[in-house]
């Protein structure tokens, strides 16, 4: 029989989410909010789906959320974006990925990849061809290593896939290190494919650095945004894409065969709630530091080594002193059958050999819930 391809592997999040329905845990593993976004984008898409139309939308995006994207990139970090030419919609940042790395990379190329990184980066470059060329950051710290970032790059890096704010690591990268990112790409003649889906999901005041605004980075990074992150509403998938239209045209094309386009409604909704106030938008990083701190001070009490998050919403811990038996993945699988609750093994974001003291927490859930989360991994610890 003709062999079918057997390369592409089942995505943790799956693997977790299932393990916690089947076992009613409390599932702190697979990112996502257990409350929806606000109220009145919700509203205003119920209302764009009843009064329609519900037809293909344009391919490019419906021109509000264009507009909205370009205006976004303006009024957060000063960025001058054509939304004619230089933003397109895609069916949230997954799919970005997808027409981004189906559009530029090509059998050979090699790509830039910093580790941990998230789920999809690997398999997405493989298909198409290209080459990891992987840079390891460590914790606490997961400070870059620039030496071994520049050994990374050759004359035939095509690109970087970086991930600002970084999932898991919940790291946000400093401009000194973006700085060195930015001059080896213009050094190499490489692109950047920015995944800033966390752009809002910073803490303490930081502010987000997009690559894309580093001198030299205009024409060579692909920012991607998501509306999933941005407005609470994961299962949308509005995500978003800016780049030069050099870079943006191919992306369009890998687009057109892909899904074409997104929901009209939930398009018009995303464009709405991308002009809130800035209220808005420093409210959803203050609730969540909030969260971070309840759910890390309570890990701490319970042994964790909770290692420090600047972004996202997710916390890593180190488990080494809790006096478990066997590896993250055995840990989490047991701390999901006895313990009741869900966490990932942050073993599942490297692509080798990786450390397997590591679990990842999502923090984005009701206070309640990590409460009683936290209960549960007392009792069972
Ligand atoms: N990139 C990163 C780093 C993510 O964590 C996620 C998932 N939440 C995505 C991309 C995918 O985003 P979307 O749901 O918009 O496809
Ligand atoms: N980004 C989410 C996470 O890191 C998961 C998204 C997905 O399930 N594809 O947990």
């Amino acid at each position: 029989t003709n062999p079918v391809y057997t390369g592409l592997p089942t995505t943790i999040f799956e693997v977790m989410s299932r393990l916690a329905i089947e076992h009613k845990a409390i599932n702190l593993g697979q990112g996502f909010p257990d409350v929806d976004g606000p109220e009145d984008v919700r509203r205003f898409a119920a209302e764009a789906l009843l009064a329609g139309p519900n037809q293909y939308p344009p391919m490019m995006g419906v021109p509000e959320l264009r507009e909205a994207v370009a205006a976004s990139n303006a009024r957060f970090y000063g960025l001058d974006v054509d939304w004619k030419s230089e933003v397109l919609v895609t069916s949230g940042a997954t799919e970005a990925l997808s027409d981004i790395i189906t559009a530029l990379i090509e059998p050979g190329d090699e790509v830039v990849l910093i580790e941990p990184l998230y789920d999809c980066y690997l398999p997405l470059v493989r298909r198409a061809g290209g080459i990891p060329r992987l840079v390891r950051i460590t914790p606490p710290e997961w400070k870059l290593d620039t030496a071994a970032l520049e050994a990374a790059f050759s004359e035939r890096t095509k690109a970087i896939l970086i991930n600002n704010p970084m999932n898991p690591a919940a790291k946000a990268f400093s401009r000194e290190e973006l700085a060195v990112i930015a001059e080896l790409c213009v050094r190499h003649d490489a692109y950047a494919i920015c995944d800033e889906v966390y752009e809002h999901i910073l803490f303490d005041g930081r502010p987000h650095i997009p690559l894309m605004t580093l001198p030299g980075m205009r024409e060579r990074a692909i920012r991607i945004g998501s509306a999933g992150k941005t407005f609470s509403l994961t299962g949308w998938k509005v995500g978003y894409v800016t780049a030069a239209p050099a870079l943006l045209d191919p992306i369009a094309k890998a687009h057109q065969f892909t899904t074409f386009t997104t929901p009209p409604n939930l398009q018009k909704a995303v464009a709405f709630g991308l002009g809130k106030t800035d209220g808005y938008y420093g409210e959803l990083s203050g609730a969540l530091a909030a969260k971070r701190d309840r759910l890390s001070a309570g890990l701490t009490r319970l042994g964790f080594d909770v290692v420090p998050c600047g972004g996202t919403y997710f916390v890593t811990a180190d488990v080494s002193s809790l006096g478990l038996v066997g590896g993250d993945v055995e840990i989490c699988r047991q701390m999901t059958l006895e313990g009741g609750v869900t966490a990932v093994p942050v073993s599942a974001f490297y692509a080798g050999e990786a450390p397997s003291n590591f679990v990842r927490f999502c923090f984005s859930k009701r206070d309640e819930v990590l409460d009683a989360a936290l209960d549960r991994l007392g009792a069972w610890l």
